[in-house]
């Protein structure tokens, strides 16, 4: 990592004699200086992107760069890229793929101002190479998709992409993770689609086993009441709405309310990094689960 500079070198070397985890070193890659608080809408692909990408390769998945346009104020045109990465499935008979999205794109900089962007969405992308290391080698009833999306900042313009391209694929289900960084109210909160409500028990209860405390929503307005913040659309305020305007089931999982959003206080000072492993571990289960011949959604 010859781009990085030496403050950011200490702080990975710390991370590193302390035997932190590679959650851990993502994450202080990720809202380092060096990669500049992540800005959407390059003509090329950002840094951030290329790190992700290196990431996915690293575990010997196959890893793609999918470049869009997508409109900028009343005339301009920006570029997003997402990045993609399939675990594929390695049974006789594959099941509907589980497309796993995270955005990697925060605010930038802003004049001398650093927008860090830890918890949104560092924490998500985080959690989401941090599964696809933890499955490595695992048997798969059906592809994961990993996409790490772009432009989410300016209007979900990578997931619009992706969907708009799915064709004849199917999608069993969407996970989408942003800001799983839940050490305020110790509750990891949870918006899904109204097909998933049958399984909440399970899913609930799968949370307990790693010692994190689920609220699973399935309308946006009781989870805004749930918040007090009930101007929030939680539908539409990130990656899971172009499935759900797909008609693909999805569950999106995230802190709920963070005081630092959108500021440069959102750090990764702020971050328990305790639990977000519990976060990560519990995700990985489920998804393996959801992977697995037998699983806690369709049994
Ligand atoms: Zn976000």
């Amino acid at each position: 990592m010859p781009w990085l500079k030496t403050s950011t070198l200490i702080l990975l070397f710390t991370a590193l004699c302390a035997e932190a985890s590679t959650l851990t070193r993502d994450m202080i890659i990720l809202t380092s200086i060096e990669f500049e608080g992540r800005p959407s809408g390059a003509p090329t692909p950002h840094r951030s992107a290329h790190y992700i990408y290196k990431q996915f390769e690293k575990e010997g998945l196959a890893v793609e760069i999918h470049s869009f346009q997508f409109k900028q104020g009343f005339f301009g045109t920006g570029t997003g890229h997402n990045v993609v990465a399939t675990q594929s499935c390695n049974v006789a008979q594959c099941r509907p793929a589980l497309v796993i999205t995270a955005h990697y794109d925060h605010l930038g900089r802003k004049g001398n101002k650093h927008y860090p962007g830890a918890n949104d969405n560092a924490t998500g992308v985080a959690v989401m190479m941090d599964i696809a290391r933890q499955l490595k080698g695992a048997q798969l009833e059906r592809d994961i998709i990993y996409l790490a999306t772009d432009a989410e900042e300016r209007g979900l313009h990578g997931a619009k992409h992706f969907v708009s391209q799915l064709g004849e694929q199917s999608v069993f289900l969407n996970i989408n993770l942003d800001m799983l960084d839940i050490q305020k109210r110790n509750t990891l909160y949870a918006l899904a689609s109204f097909d998933m409500k049958s399984k909440k028990g399970a899913i609930v209860r799968h949370f307990e086993r790693y010692e994190v405390a689920l609220s699973m929503f399935f309308s946006s307005k009781r989870m805004a009441r749930r918040l007090n913040e009930p101007q929030i659309d939680w539908l539409r305020a990130s990656d899971h709405y172009p499935f759900y305007r797909a008609k693909i089931p999805f569950i999106y999982f995230g802190s709920g309310v963070d005081d630092n959003h959108h500021t440069i206080d959102d750090s990764l000072a702020e971050i328990n990094f305790e639990k977000l492993t519990l976060v990560s571990k519990s995700m990985t289960g489920l998804v393996r689960s959801l992977t697995a011949a037998s699983d806690v959604v369709t049994n």
